[in-house]
């Protein structure tokens, strides 16, 4: 497997490569670069929720998208340099100061759209802070030098793929990513390489990670957990009916807008992948449905209605502080199998009963999404089209979250 090597598993992406003489360079036409179906599920081995996925009527790329203040506020601004330097030096000549990235993630959102160029390479953008670093990938500010664009660069190493063999996995994250839109899931523009290294064009998450929010504040307040819950809601609504399943939700994976608002990243790693049933169990068990850890179940038990049970812990673990089945991992693995744990006092008795509709060990039994949606819980805290974010700053006027865009 390995020996094939990562170049020649996404030769069939045609991106552009950083190292082809820099005919990425000189091309000047402005096009959508899409990756045609066909292709795609030639790659997906035992993929069948990938060709599910990719064989919704896809629209063309849509590409208008809230982020932070941009182009404009970029060309008029004359920001001083400073001595915030980039962490890696980007292949352009442009003399813009870098710091003026982090200038402009501080401005007020307004509706851009990202450019759709036939292939990118790491020379149209300007590396800004480092956002943080995963299990491979080292995230960047980033701004795309043409237009302005405010994005957030996520570097891979093939080698580093390669010793984690993980290619399967990125490929995915790659293909399915790329083909959701919706305000609450983390957008993933495009994605080139070099020869050493991947670059996926993610949307920047201005207010970080959701998991250090809720360590900070302890836990949150019913009225935030419930537009929360319902922004999740609304974006698995989305994801499942193009027939694809998360399998990974949890706090860590969770990124914020600059408003506030979910966005839910890290697709690919778990979506589709029986066999990255093991990775999955080295991770926290806290999140994993009963139906998962049923022994000798074969790679057909999972459904959809996974999200469900996570959506459930998740809703816990905000209202109380910490995961409803916590405990040392033999005993969260039994109490998981059992559904054993006890709402604390303070919780409302409406998310109370949404938590526990939730936590039903028979999938089947679970409170669809639709329903969550109308739940008491959330419909006494959720106007809709009112998030979180809007009770704090009730300025900001957005679009309501809890709709997609399709
Ligand atoms: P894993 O390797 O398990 O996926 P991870 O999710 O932490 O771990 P990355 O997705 O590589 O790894 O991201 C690393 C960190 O960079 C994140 O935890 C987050 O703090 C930051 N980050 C990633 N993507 C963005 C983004 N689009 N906008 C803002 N910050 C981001
Ligand atoms: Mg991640």
């Amino acid at each position: 497997m390995a020996s094939r090597g990562l170049e020649s598993r996404f030769e069939h992406l045609s991106v552009t490569d950083e190292n082809d003489g820099g005919e990425g360079l000189k091309k000047t036409g402005l096009k959508s670069k899409v990756v045609p179906k066909s292709q795609l599920s030639q790659t997906s081995n035992g993929g069948n929720l990938l060709k599910m996925a990719l064989s919704n009527n896809n629209p063309a790329p849509v590409t208008t998208v809230t982020v932070p203040s941009q182009a404009a506020q970029w060309r008029g601004s004359n920001a001083p340099t400073s001595a915030t330097s980039p962490p890696r030096k980007a292949t352009s000549t442009s003399s813009r100061p870098s710091d003026e990235l982090v200038k402009a993630e501080q401005k007020a959102p307004q509706i851009y759209v990202m450019p759709q160029p036939k292939e990118f390479h790491l020379g149209m953008f300007e590396i800004g802070r480092p956002l943080g670093k995963g299990k491979f990938g080292r995230v960047y500010l980033a701004r795309e030098r043409g237009t302005g664009f405010i994005c957030a660069l996520k570097v891979l190493h093939k080698s580093e793929i390669q010793q984690g063999k993980v290619e399967k996995q990125v490929r995915r994250e790659i293909e399915i990513q790329s083909n959701l839109r919706h305000p609450n899931i983390l957008q993933l523009y495009g994605h080139f390489h070099d020869s050493k290294r991947i670059f996926l064009i993610l949307e920047f998450a201005g207010k970080g990670e959701l998991y250090k929010h809720l360590r900070r504040e302890n836990r949150f307040p019913e009225w935030k957990a419930a537009s929360y819950i319902a922004q999740m809601a609304a974006a698995l609504k989305y994801l499942h009916k193009k027939h694809v399943i998360h399998r990974d939700i949890k706090p860590e994976n969770i990124l914020m807008g600059i408003h506030g608002e979910i966005k839910i990243s890290d697709f690919g790693w778990s979506v589709h992948a029986p066999n990255n049933r093991r990775q999955t169990m080295c991770g926290t068990l806290d999140y994993l449905p009963p139906e998962m850890l049923k022994p000798g179940s074969g790679d057909n038990w999972y459904g959809e209605k996974v999200d469900l049970w996570s959506l459930g812990v998740l809703a816990y673990e905000f209202l109380v502080g910490e995961a409803p089945f916590e405990d040392t991992m033999i005993m969260t693995q039994r109490r998981i199998t059992r559904a054993d744990m006890t709402v604390p006092s303070f919780v409302s008795p409406e998310a109370k009963d949404l938590i526990k509709r939730l936590l039903v060990l028979d999938p089947e039994k679970r409170i669809p999404l639709d329903q969550v949606l109308l739940h008491p819980w959330i419909m006494k805290h959720c106007v809709k089209g009112e998030r979180a974010t809007q009770r704090e700053s009730k300025s900001s006027g957005s679009k309501s979250s809890l709709e997609g865009r399709e």
